[in-house]
């Protein structure tokens, strides 16, 4: 059952419009649905837009963040505010407090973020689903280079495909609640003797 949602997003809001627009989509969603979106706490960028949408829309919104952040940006009110050591706990509990990932377009933040989540579902870590939100062609590039990842043999097509992509976010919202559970985990083969 998925109750909220975890969002990796861009803390800059990009060259085009549409970056922000979808921030902004994806925030109303998730309070059209009741889900609880759990986000980086931030106030700039598509972070911002995103929780700002979300709240505007009547949703609730629990940020985590860094102290060593939290004391040098800008805060909207949220929902939920919690104030985390430092980074490693912040997206520990980021991943506590959701029932599944969504990545819009962001930095290498967003990536990172993404990238963690995904892998550890990839060995077996969680069962939370993962998902990107496709905006303009912006990860078209880096899903080519999954691809190539994947033709090299170092992803498995069947955990390819097991990242849920989609341009809408209701559709996306709707594929993650039907998501499968995690495919047989990518472990290293044990050697004989
Ligand atoms: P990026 O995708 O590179 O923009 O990174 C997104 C990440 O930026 C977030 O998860 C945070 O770690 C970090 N970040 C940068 N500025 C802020 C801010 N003002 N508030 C919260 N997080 C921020």
């Amino acid at each position: 059952m998925i109750n909220s949602i975890c969002v990796f997003c861009g803390s800059s809001a990009g060259s085009k419009p549409e970056y922000i627009t979808a921030a902004e989509a994806m925030g109303r969603e998730l309070a059209r649905r009741g889900l609880t979106l759990v986000y980086g706490g931030g106030n700039v960028g598509t972070m911002g837009a995103l929780a700002r949408a979300t709240l505007a829309a009547g949703g609730k919104v629990t940020g985590v963040i860094p102290q060593k952040l939290y004391e040098k940006v800008d805060h909207v009110e949220l929902t939920e505010l919690i104030v985390s050591s430092g980074m490693h706990e912040r997206k520990a509990r980021m991943a506590e407090a959701s029932d599944a990932f969504i990545a819009l377009p962001g930095g290498i933040g967003t990536f990172e973020e993404l990238f963690e989540a995904w892998a550890w579902r990839q060995i077996g870590f969680h069962s939370k689903p993962v998902g990107l939100l496709e905006v303009a062609g912006f990860y078209a590039p880096l899903l080519g280079f999954l691809a190539h990842v994947a033709e090299e043999g170092f992803l498995r097509v069947s955990h390819l495909k097991d990242l849920v992509v989609d341009e809408d976010p209701c559709r996306l919202i709707d594929r993650l609640i039907s998501a499968p559970p995690p495919l047989e985990p990518k472990l290293p083969e044990r050697k004989n003797g």
